[in-house]
């Protein structure tokens, strides 16, 4: 790209600016909710913390509903909009942009829309609002939550007569969005563990869709598991596993997101607060539907901390280039599947432990699939739980087709 300077000269000379075509990597919190459905604060004031903190997109995912059309929401004293925080929103965004009127004797703001949100907040190559959902589904107890990203109208939980036929009936009508609209969509499982809800067989038998919340940074959606081999990343080998070596859903690899799942924007720490979880997508730029097809292919990797400069593989070697910081070590742990035995379903396990930087691991050949985790020796400033350190994720790769480089009313919950 060209850019043109006006010198104070009058002279016009031009600059070459870095190439378009370069991908380069942008930060992305997928998973954050505002008053539009059980947030506790107004969509301007959540999408303002983000475009300041370091993120170049964020999709707001209020449950069954996209910030559209006109909403006022009450403020009161005792509810999720305070007197003091109105006071609060037209000291930060002016008093001409924050828009009240007095109904039934309480006062009440109206929610900015995704349209006027974009207005305010899109900048080219700096800031970018995804349209987004949380389409918020159950079969009996068991909560479905999937992220529908770029829909552009809402997307009705479909409902179903398993758990199973709820995620997938879920899965398709996202997907059936996406090709009626003729646009990029991107499905995520969302927090398989909240109350229990989902197992390894649900996130195997995915079909057409194969993403999930590996970390989601609510307190209430146990990513630890009640037994260790319920942990989110236990649950993410284990389908690998049914997905790759037993052929469960469409077979293809399962892809892990960091979100925040904010609800909480006004305290540091409370329940699920921003900056806790995010995703970098390697993407050449910074359009929806480019992240999204990045996404697709895997380019992204998750991150509650930890920035990575390179991941790159071949039929060789998985090769992960950490962004280290002074001071701070890295611990990268290469885990996957190694040979196993015919007829013997394998399982995952740590085949490789360095603290190099960039972290290689030679492959056998015989994987699987081979992800890494990587874990800092610093504390997570905004911990999910206590003693959490900062870490990262990298997606599963198979060695033999590796690419290179590889880059409704409020409900309450997550
Ligand atoms: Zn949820
Ligand atoms: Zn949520």
């Amino acid at each position: 790209m060209i850019i043109t300077t006006l010198l104070s000269l009058g002279v016009v000379c031009q600059a070459t600016a870095p190439d378009e075509t370069t991908p380069r990597w942008y930060r992305g919190n997928t998973h954050t909710h505002t008053l539009w459905s059980d947030g506790d604060a107004s969509p301007d004031h959540v999408v303002k913390w983000y475009a300041e903190n370091g993120y170049q997109f964020l999709v707001l995912s209020d449950h069954n509903v996209m910030q559209q059309g006109e909403r006022w929401f009450p403020v009161a004293e005792d509810g999720r909009l305070t007197p003091g925080q109105l006071d609060a929103l037209v000291t930060e965004f002016g008093a001409d942009s924050v828009e009240t009127r007095e109904e039934g004797g309480l006062t009440e703001l109206r929610l900015r829309t995704l349209e006027e949100l974009q207005e305010r907040f899109d900048q080219p190559d700096r800031f970018m609002l995804i349209p987004g959902e949380e389409v918020t589904d159950r079969f009996r107890l068991a909560e479905v939550h999937i992220n529908a990203l770029n829909v552009i109208e809402t997307v009705a939980p479909q409902h179903g007569d398993s758990v199973q036929a709820t995620i997938q009936n879920n899965l398709d009508a996202i997907a059936a969005h996406g090709r009626t609209h003729d646009r990029s969509v991107l499905a995520h499982l969302n927090h398989p563990n909240f109350r229990t809800s989902l197992g390894v067989n649900n996130l195997a038998e995915m079909r057409g869709e194969h993403f999930f919340e590996v970390y989601n940074g609510h307190r209430s959606v146990d990513n630890e598991g009640a037994v260790a081999d319920h942990s989110t990343e236990s649950l993410w080998d284990q389908a690998l596993v049914l997905r790759l070596h037993e052929g469960a859903g469409d077979g293809e690899l399962l892809y892990g997101l960091a979100t925040d799942d904010a609800h909480d924007h006004y305290e540091v720490d409370a329940v699920s607060v921003p900056g806790r979880g995010w995703i970098m997508v390697r993407s050449e730029s910074l359009q929806a539907d480019a992240i999204i097809d990045a996404m697709k292919r895997g380019d992204f990797y998750a991150s509650s901390g930890v920035t990575l400069n390179e991941i790159s593989s071949d039929e060789r070697v998985l090769r992960i280039t950490i962004d280290a910081q002074p001071g701070i070590t890295y611990t990268t742990e290469f885990i996957g599947v190694g040979e196993s035995e015919t007829g013997i379903r394998p399982t995952a396990e740590v085949l490789q432990v360095t603290t190099e930087n960039p972290a290689s691991y030679t492959f056998t050949g015989d994987e699987l699939y081979v992800r890494a985790r990587i874990t800092s020796s610093r504390a997570h400033p905004r911990p999910y739980a206590e003693g959490d350190w900062e870490q990262a994720w990298t997606q599963p790769v198979r060695p033999m087709v590796a690419t290179t480089p590889q880059t409704s009313p409020p409900r309450s919950g997550p």
